[in-house]
This record gives structure tokens, sequence and C-alpha cells, in this order.
């Protein structure tokens, strides 16, 4: 049924292992045809090798980590640091959209870190609501299809804004159930342990992802781990009150209450 289809949509190759991985094998396991694409190549994730070295290596891992999560691949459609807001890659980018017609994207904040992150964001929600707008070429020329979908967000690198402000979620997902295959497929991305501490046989990265998954589970109140979520506005996506994400995780997904307190009354 393709209204059963979600796509994550990272900058790099390991930030949907990192932020949105747990979701994604949760979707998936509730019945979803799950996809996956880095916007960026991940050239720039080396001193050791060049760049075109770099790139094969990451192609070769970003595969392996989304057969991991049994998601779909998609090829990447710039080099890192090249994430800008522009014609070619909304384009591209729509393209991908109207092929795989998704009813819940997963991408990254509109707020963090660092600005191939935001780029994404934007570039995310935008070819999501160009899906149904026939005088927008995408490049391949792919058909319009006006289905509803559903924008979610993950939560930035550092849990706050690139001002130093604490994001809070909108919604938190359980995903201690998934988190040794999450574990497993953000390892496929051997070049990033670089910081392998032999005697622990771990790294720096993977405690860092370790600490976040318990930290937005100790936000939760509830879950172990977690993934937070903020639900973009409806407006030329979806249904006021669609939350796909809460119909196909049931338990597993938890409104946070206060934040929705904060958005009737302004934060
Ligand atoms: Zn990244």
């Amino acid at each position: 049924m393709r209204s059963k289809v979600a796509i994550a949509i990272g900058a790099h190759p390991d930030d949907i292992e990192f932020y949105m991985s747990g979701t994604l094998l949760l979707l998936e396991k509730a019945g979803y045809e799950t996809h996956y694409l880095n916007v960026a190549n991940g050239n720039c994730g080396s001193a050791k090798y060049n760049e075109a070295m770099t790139r094969s290596i990451r192609n070769t891992e970003a595969r392996a980590a989304a057969k991991i999560l049994g998601a779909q691949f998609h090829p990447p459609l710039t080099n890192d640091l090249e994430i800008f807001y522009s014609l070619g890659l909304l384009r591209a980018l729509a393209a991908v959209i109207r092929e795989v017609r998704p009813g819940i994207v997963l991408t990254h904040s509109p707020q963090d870190y660092m600005e191939d992150h935001t780029n994404t964001s934007r570039l995310a929600v935008t070819a999501a609501f160009t899906r149904g707008m026939s005088n927008f070429k995408t490049l391949p020329a792919r058909p319009a299809a006006n289905s509803e979908v559903t924008v979610y967000h993950a939560m930035p690198h550092g849990l706050c804004d690139e001002l130093r402000r604490r994001i809070v979620p909108g919604a938190f997902v359980n995903t201690s159930s998934a988190h040794k295959t999450k574990h497993q497929a953000l390892a496929a991305h051997k070049s990033q342990q670089a910081w392998l501490d032999v005697s622990q046989g771990l790294n720096s990265y993977l405690l860092a992802m370790e600490d976040m998954s318990l930290a937005v589970g100790r936000m939760s109140k509830k879950f172990k781990h977690a993934e937070g979520w903020r639900r973009h506005l409806h407006l030329g996506f979806c249904g006021t009150e669609a939350d796909p994400l809460r119909a196909a995780l049931g338990r597993n997904y938890i409104v946070n209450k206060a934040y929705e307190r904060n958005l009737e009354k302004g934060f």
C-alpha cells in the first residue's frame, strides 16, 4: 500500500543512523516500506584518504547500513558542505519524493549545529511540498502525485539549536527494542571510527549516539532509549490532525504534553 511508505533524509552518511534509525526500524516492523537517502556523499569525512577514496568508502558503508536497517538505498546528490538550498538539489530531491511517494518524511531539525543539516531539512520540506505541483519540474522528470505526507524533524545534534537554546521534542519514540540494530547500523560506518579505543572496543562516535539516545529517553520520563520528533505544520502537506507515526507505532509513541501546551500559548 503506497501510503505505508517512509523515507529518512539525512545530510551525511551516518546521520540517519544517529538521529532517526530507531524510528525507521520501528516503522519497518510496523509494515512500512522504508527508504534511506543521504543528501551528501561524505567525501569530507576523512583526514586519511583523499576525496574520491573517502566517497567510495562511505558509499559502501552507507549501503551496508541501509541494508542493516532494511531500507531501500538512494544514492547521494552532492558533496559534503555543498548542501545549499539550491534549485538543482531541490529538483533532484523532489524527483526522489515523487518516485517514493512517502506518507512519512523523517529529516533533520530546522535548527541544528551545522548548515548541511539545516539546509537538508529545508530541502526535504520543500521537496515534499512540491510533490503534487506538475508545473515544478524535477530532475529527472517525474510525474506529480498529490498524496498526503507528514514531515517529522529529528532532534538536533547536542539537543539544542545553533544559538545553544534547548530544543524540546513534541513526541518521543521508544527505540529501546531497535537500539541494538541502530547501533549495528551506525557501526557499519567503520571509517568514522577513527578514534577507536582499543581497550574498550568502543569509540567516541558510538558513545555519543548512546548518550543522546539515553538523554532523550530520560526526557521522555518513560523510555530507556528514545528519539525525539517535532511534527511539521500540516498546511500544504496533510490533514490537520495527521500523525502517522502515532498511528503506526502505538504505545512506542508518546506525545510530549508540555510541548503541546506551549504550542497553544506560545513558547
Ligand atoms: Zn551530519
